[in-house]
Parts: C-alpha cells; sequence; structure tokens
C-alpha cells in the first residue's frame, strides 16, 4: 500500500461523524484535540467520516463545520471527506484478506454468541468455538464486498501507553468475537476506516474519548496485520455524563452546541469546558483565545465530568 506522507512532526486529526447535531461532549473532545495541538505545535487535519450514509443527512456536514468555527476551532488544509474515496479501503481489505485475517461471515452478534455456547463446542467460548465458526481455509482474497467480514484478532494481548489514562493492556478475551472490518452495507466498519485513512494522512497523534479507548487494540492489531508504521500515539479524554450519570448523547436536547451558537458566541461554551479542564474554579465567559493561553496540555482531567442542570442555566442565562 502507499507509504504515508513523511511527517516529522506531530500531526493529529479531528474526526467529526455528521451523524447528528454536535453535542458538549463533542465540543470538549474537539477542543481539547485542537488545544492540545495548537499549543504543542502539532499540525491538524480535519476528517469529516461520513462512510455510515443512511445516517448522514443533507446539511449536516455543514453545521458540523460552522459548529467547529463558532468554537473558534481551526485546522490545516482542506477538511477531507472519508466517502471520498473507497478504493483504498477495498486495498486494504485485499492486504488482508492475503494475509488470512479476515473471512466473510454473515451471522449476527447473537447467532455467533449462541454458536460459540453450542453444547459440542463446550460452555465457555474457546479457541475451537471460533475455528467453528470461521471459515476452513481462510480465504486469501477479499471477493464478497456483499456481506459482512470478521478480522481475526492476535494471540497475544496489546498493550499501549496512554498519554492521559496511563499504561493499557487488552486481551483476546477482553475483545470477545472476531470483529467486523467490513459490513453489508459495502463500506469498511469504523475500525478499519480509521486506520486506513489515519496512516493515508500519517496521523501520529489520536486525541479522543475515552468511550473509544477499546477499539485502540483493534486499531493496532490493524495496523499490525497491514505492516502500518509508525503507530499512532494515544490520549484518551474524560466523558461528559448527564447528570443522571449517562454519557452525553446525540439525542439529549440541552447539550446540542446549536442551541447555544444561536443564543449568540461561544464564550460560555468555552467557559464551561475551562472549568472542567481545572482552569477556573467556576463557569467563567472565555474567548477560544484566552483558553489557549490558560490552557496546560499536561494537565488534562482523567475522570469523568457531569454537566449539572445549574451548568445548562448557567449556559443559558
Ligand atoms: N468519528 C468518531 C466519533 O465521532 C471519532 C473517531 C476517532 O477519533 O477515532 O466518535
Amino acid at each position: 500500500m502507499r507509504e504515508p506522507p513523511i511527517s516529522p512532526i506531530p500531526l493529529t486529526r479531528l474526526a467529526p461523524s455528521p451523524t447528528g447535531a454536535l453535542h458538549l461532549g463533542n465540543a470538549f473532545s474537539f477542543l481539547i484535540n485542537w488545544a492540545i495541538a495548537r499549543k504543542l505545535s502539532w499540525n491538524i487535519i480535519l476528517r469529516i467520516e461520513d462512510l455510515d450514509v443512511s445516517r448522514v443527512h443533507e446539511g449536516m456536514i455543514e453545521d458540523c463545520l460552522n459548529t467547529l468555527k463558532w468554537l473558534g476551532i481551526d485546522w490545516d488544509g482542506q477538511p477531507i471527506l472519508q466517502s471520498s474515496d473507497m478504493n483504498r479501503f477495498h486495498t486494504g481489505m485485499q492486504a488482508l484478506a492475503k494475509a488470512r485475517r479476515v473471512y466473510p461471515c454473515d451471522l449476527s452478534h447473537k447467532q455467533i454468541q449462541e454458536a460459540l455456547n453450542a453444547p459440542q463446542l463446550g460452555d465457555q467460548p474457546d479457541a475451537a468455538g471460533y475455528e467453528a465458526i470461521r471459515p476452513d481455509p481462510i480465504p486469501d482474497r477479499f471477493d464478497n464486498p456483499e456481506t459482512s467480514w470478521r478480522f481475526i484478532p492476535d494471540d497475544n494481548p496489546i498493550r499501549f501507553h496512554d498519554h492521559n489514562m496511563g499504561p493499557q493492556a487488552f486481551s483476546k478475551t477482553d475483545l470477545g468475537e472476531d470483529f467486523i472490518v467490513w459490513t453489508k452495507r459495502q463500506a469498511p466498519s469504523y475500525q478499519l476506516a480509521v486506520v486506513i485513512d489515519d496512516h493515508a494522512s500519517g496521523i501520529n497523534r489520536v486525541v479522543r474519548g475515552r468511550d473509544l479507548i477499546d477499539s485502540t487494540p483493534r486499531q493496532l492489531m490493524l495496523y499490525r496485520a497491514l505492516g502500518f508504521t509508525p503507530e499512532p500515539e494515544y490520549t484518551h479524554l474524560p466523558l461528559i455524563l448527564s447528570p443522571d450519570g449517562r454519557r452525553l448523547a446525540k439525542r439529549d436536547l440541552d447539550t446540542h452546541i446549536g442551541s447555544y451558537s444561536a443564543l449568540g458566541g461561544p464564550e460560555r461554551v468555552i467557559g464551561l469546558i475551562a472549568h472542567w479542564v481545572g482552569i477556573t474554579p467556576e463557569p467563567t465567559p472565555m474567548s477560544t483565545s484566552e483558553f489557549l493561553d490558560t490552557f496546560d496540555p499536561h494537565t488534562l482531567p482523567k475522570n469523568d465530568i457531569v454537566f449539572r442542570e445549574e451548568d445548562a442555566q448557567w449556559l443559558r442565562s
């Protein structure tokens, strides 16, 4: 496959999925990713993850760009649309097939769990169980893009050092069943698309929410199976939770950035994020450039943060 451009300086990416309006949790991750990059003189690109065509509707990409600009976030070069070239994903799948690491499988998660627990396979899902699901022999060509394909994970645990969350280790059991790399929609799964695109752009720093930390071992396995180097360095950020302890979702209306941008400038949203990262003891309106001046990329919060009722009121006051 094509070698990535040599990137002598660190290069990161903002990778929004324009499948709904951006919320405060997205704003938090993107602002921190951007501020780390600007403080440490990394380059930063914007990649719009628009492969799930059933969920990306007209106007959503533009909304997403406008929200980032409203927050005062900028990036280097033109935004990249993930859907703009599908050939590279087919090439990646061919390489994985040649290495006999992928196989076609139209079983659902439930059917796999049932097959793994079938009496003739023993009570525990084990190597023999997985082998009963995988075809024998494993094909060496990616020739059936109409069905899902799964990846055969490494036997050894995957370890990496997270710059915020510390040392991480994931065993094969932690990762569960063989994960999907190609979907029935004839498109790569999130795991494969991220790896192919990060490598193609020469990304060597990834900063994102900790909800994706267990994607990292899967992505590192794909890097290794595809022979891609260098592997990125990872920083996972805490999540923003709603008052009842759930992770914020795009359906939580009070947290949509659009509902605040309609009220005026970003100073209150930025001020709340500044409070969350410990810059101020209480939320205080702040411009994006003041935030950048006072932000310390070496002292990031590790624990999840609760978006309180009073925060919602303060944002609207
Ligand atoms: N597009 C993903 C999201 O919005 C982020 C992908 C990534 O950072 O690896 O959650």
